[in-house]
This record gives C-alpha cells, sequence and structure tokens, in this order.
C-alpha cells in the first residue's frame, strides 16, 4: 500500500504587520501545491533585524491570528514566541519534522528578497533537506533569485521555487508608513488588524 504524505506549509515573517499580500499568498501556495494547512510563524526575535525596532512579538502575533481565523486551512504557531534567543528559522522546521512525523512534506513560503539571502542563513544546508522554499516575488521586483538557486546546485533547482503574488504590491513598511503618516491602510488589511492597530496605537 502507497503511503499517503501530509503536505504542510508554513508562512514565515516578521509580519509587522501582517497585510492583504501575505494572506493571498499563503492561499495561492496552499493550491497550487495542494497543502493540508498553512501554519503561519511570526518570527519572535529575527536574527537579521537586531539592528532595527521591530514591534513587539506578541502585537504581531495577535494581529496574525485576526487576519487568518476565517480561513479554515490556516494557523498559527507561536513557537518562535515561545522559544529564548534568535529565531532561526532551522529550529523552527526542526521543532515541525519533529511533531508531524517523517511523513510530512514541508514549504516554507516567504519574500522572495529574504530567499535571496538564505545562502547566510544558520545551518542552510540542512534546512533545504529538511523544506522546499516557496519565494514569493514582489511586482517590478528584478529577483537574483537565480543566482541563489545556482549557488546550491542540484539541491537549489529541487529545493527553491517561485510563484509570482501580484498582491504583494502591498508591503508592511508601506502600512507603517502610512500609519505615520495618517493615510488610510482600509482593504490592504484586514478590518480586524486595522482596528488593532489604531485601539494600540501602534507605527505611530
Ligand atoms: P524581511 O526581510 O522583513 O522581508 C523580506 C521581504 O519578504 C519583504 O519584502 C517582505 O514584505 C516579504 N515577506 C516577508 N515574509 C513574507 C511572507 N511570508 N510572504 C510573502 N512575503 C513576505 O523578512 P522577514 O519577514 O523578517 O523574514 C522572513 C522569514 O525568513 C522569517 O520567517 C524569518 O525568521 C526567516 N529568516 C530566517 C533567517 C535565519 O534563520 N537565519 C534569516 C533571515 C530570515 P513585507 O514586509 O510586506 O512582509
Amino acid at each position: 500500500m502507497s503511503e499517503i504524505r501530509r503536505k504542510i506549509g508554513i508562512m514565515g515573517g516578521t509580519f509587522d504587520p501582517i497585510h492583504i499580500g501575505h494572506l493571498v499568498t499563503a492561499e495561492a501556495v496552499r493550491i497550487e501545491y495542494s497543502l493540508d494547512k498553512v501554519i503561519f510563524i511570526p518570527a519572535a526575535n529575527p536574527p537579521h533585524k537586531q539592528e532595527l525596532q521591530v514591534t513587539p512579538a506578541i502585537h504581531r502575533y495577535i494581529m496574525t491570528i485576526m487576519a487568518t481565523y476565517s480561513n479554515p486551512y490556516f494557523y498559527v504557531s507561536d513557537i518562535e514566541l515561545a522559544r529564548p534567543g534568535l529565531s532561526y528559522t532551522i529550529d523552527t522546521v526542526s521543532h515541525l519534522v519533529n511533531q508531524f512525523g517523517a511523513q510530512t512534506d514541508f514549504y516554507f513560503i516567504t519574500g522572495a528578497d529574504a530567499i535571496q539571502d538564505l545562502p547566510t542563513w544558520e545551518k542552510v544546508d540542512q534546512l533545504l533537506e529538511m523544506c522546499h522554499f516557496i519565494a514569493a516575488t514582489r511586482p517590478g521586483c528584478i529577483s537574483t533569485l537565480d543566482n541563489v538557486i545556482k549557488h546550491f546546485g542540484l539541491q537549489g533547482r529541487r529545493r527553491i521555487h517561485r510563484l509570482a503574488t501580484p498582491e504583494l504590491e502591498i508591503s508592511s513598511t508601506d502600512i507603517r508608513e502610512r500609519v505615520k503618516t495618517g493615510r488610510s491602510i482600509k482593504y490592504i488589511v484586514p478590518e480586524s488588524v486595522e482596528s488593532y492597530i489604531f485601539k494600540e496605537g501602534l507605527y505611530r
């Protein structure tokens, strides 16, 4: 009897804040790769953002729960919030491999800009053994993804995939700037996230 494999998407990001572009990307990957579910994992303490001011993880986590709640295939995990120290993806994926077992294929979904830096990530060769990477590309973004794929040779061609996402015209940076300068963020974040941002006074 052939083994039935499970397919799980891991949506990794800082989500500061989560927006419609992230949600459309996750849903598109879910359908394209026939994923059983997508787990959103807000990065608690991103290793590449030590010099930058990032909103406290608890706010980003709550907004991610609010934004994903209505999709029955979407889940949110606090594993990076619960783990002390820097949020390395290798630790997160190892945790999920232990949790879900060997009959599961993992797809780590994130922005192409982040994946361009993959060669510098902690234990990246081990990581590529453990999961596929789906790089969501923004319109007009001249991606150097091909160089990254080449860098990893056969493993890169097998494991790194791209997905064009027109909705990623939206960016978290733009949303933070809009709030700061009093411009509308209506319809580019879910209504619940918009209310949360104003109630908590984020990004002023
Ligand atoms: P980032 O540098 O803030 O984002 C890079 C680009 O990707 C931005 O344009 C961003 O747009 C977009 N993006 C981020 N997450 C996305 C998603 N899930 N779907 C679509 N686009 C996305 O990257 P980041 O968000 O901090 O990190 C991305 C993931 O890579 C996180 O899970 C992080 O932990 C992981 N990472 C791990 C290591 C490591 O283990 N050493 C190093 C770097 C990153 P928005 O700003 O609009 O989201």
